[in-house]
């Protein structure tokens, strides 16, 4: 893949050149102090260097609550959603491979209309990151799952086009880019586990320490609100007294003890029911539907959880490199 340096005294411009192809959003910080994805209007409001947002770009596809229809008079109606074209810039490794595990799920064989319209109006562009000690994912600067790839080298960029939206964006910024030597980048340093929750060796479905957890887990729901790949969601009816009314599709969360409610029984009536539901749904239950785990190492689970729960714990218990 034929490689552009990008030097920072650049940044500005090109992200001049991103606006050609939609409103651009990107990290930045609120007034509150969280690290968030939103329209970036100057360059100031950009958080290039971040480490992770709290919310992962999953709500660009499925909004937190959305209409799915209304119906009055024996008719329905779908909304007409107006889809403008966005550019999604310096999304990290971990979030693209999010969004493609969102693709598996709601563009496979029953693809979702509105995630499909939502999809489509996004240009991906990525950017290497440097792993805290939350991160465990296994790959922080490839260029996967993206329409260009930003890999931070001393003093720039390297830009790098994956797809032919990709290919635009190079001829876009192409006088932007220095015909200076390239430099090299350096090599991401992991300072996490390096445990790949995929590994097919991993045996902790028993382990004892889904009880130690349940102990200290109070449901919040956290980890799986901020999650890049998780998409429970619930439909509900709202009927009107005149006859009409509208369905609604809105996030839902495992750890709710209503989401094991069924027909008047719960399947997962405790805390430790779901807490090891949710991680053994996420490790071992998705893998052999998709071709690939659910979870791609953000570390987010870990970073929100207000009691510590780390799931590295497991990880490394199961190997036999620690006991519970
Ligand atoms: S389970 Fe945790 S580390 Fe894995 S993708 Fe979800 S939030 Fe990230
Ligand atoms: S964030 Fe922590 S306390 Fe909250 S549900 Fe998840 S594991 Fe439990």
């Amino acid at each position: 893949m034929e490689k552009s340096f990008l030097e920072a005294t650049q940044l500005s411009s090109f992200l001049e050149k991103l606006r050609l192809f939609g409103e651009l959003h990107g990290p930045t910080v609120t007034d509150a102090g969280v690290a968030t994805f939103a329209p970036i209007t100057a360059p100031s409001q950009l958080r290039i260097n971040y480490r992770r947002t709290q919310i992962p770009p999953k709500k660009y596809l499925l909004p937190f609550r959305e209409q799915l229809l209304s119906y009055r008079d024996g008719r329905y109606a779908e909304p007409a959603e107006a889809q403008p074209p966005i550019v999604l810039f310096a999304l990290h490794p971990c979030d693209l491979a999010g969004i493609a595990y969102l693709d598996l799920v709601f563009l496979g064989d029953n693809t979702d209309p509105g995630y499909a319209a939502r999809r489509a109006r996004l240009t991906l562009v990525g950017i290497s990151c440097e792993p805290d000690d939350f991160c465990f994912c296994s790959a922080p600067d490839s260029a996967a799952n993206c329409d260009a790839f930003l890999t931070a080298v001393e003093s720039g960029y390297l830009f790098s086009a994956v797809t032919a939206r990709g290919e635009e964006i190079a001829a876009a910024a192409a006088d932007l880019f220095s015909a200076a030597d390239v430099p090299q980048p350096v090599a991401a340093q992991h300072p996490g586990t390096g445990v790949a929750p995929q590994d097919p060796e991993l045996r902790f479905s028993d382990n004892p320490l889904w009880q130690k957890f349940a102990d200290t887990c109070v449901s919040c729901g956290a980890c799986s609100v901020c999650c890049p790949t998780c998409y429970c969601f619930d439909v509900r009816e709202y009927p009107a007294l005149d006859g009409g009314g509208v369905r609604i599709r809105e996030w839902d969360n495992c750890f709710f003890a209503t989401h094991g409610e069924v027909a008047g029984a719960n399947f997962r009536p405790t805390r430790l029911d779901r807490l090891r539901y949710r991680f053994l749904h996420k490790y071992c239950g998705f893998t052999p539907l998709q071709g690939t785990t659910s979870c791609v190492g953000c570390g987010r689970c870990k970073a929100v959880c207000p009691v510590g729960i780390d799931l590295r714990e497991l990880f490394s218990a199961a190997r036999g490199e620690m006991s519970p």
